[in-house]
């Protein structure tokens, strides 16, 4: 195998990875998780619309127009956000 073959057999590895993860966690952003109480920094989380307790939760793509644009979302930093169930407020935290 001679050096560009090398180089572009690499890039085509990179590409499809990247291709794959992006499929992959937008599978697994399409599902709520684990409903229930919820903690965040060893508290108890609550609603601050109406003081509920138990939340499903999701994780949300922040985008940014220049990676949406080259088509590359999964380099985007996400957010958790945890969806009351008693009224609907979505409660945004960015973990770490
Ligand atoms: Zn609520």
């Amino acid at each position: 195998m001679g050096f560009f073959e090398f180089i572009f057999a690499v890039f085509f590895g990179i590409v499809i990875f990247g291709l794959l993860y992006g499929i992959i966690s937008q599978i697994a952003n399409r599902r709520s998780r684990k409903a229930g109480p919820q903690v965040i920094r060893g508290k108890n989380v609550k609603c601050i619309a109406c003081q509920n307790d138990t939340f499903r939760t999701k994780r949300v793509l922040l985008n940014t127009a220049g990676l949406t644009y080259l088509g590359m979302d999964w380099l985007n930093r996400s957010a958790e956000v945890l969806i009351c169930e008693e009224c609907g407020f979505l409660n945004w935290y960015m973990k770490n």
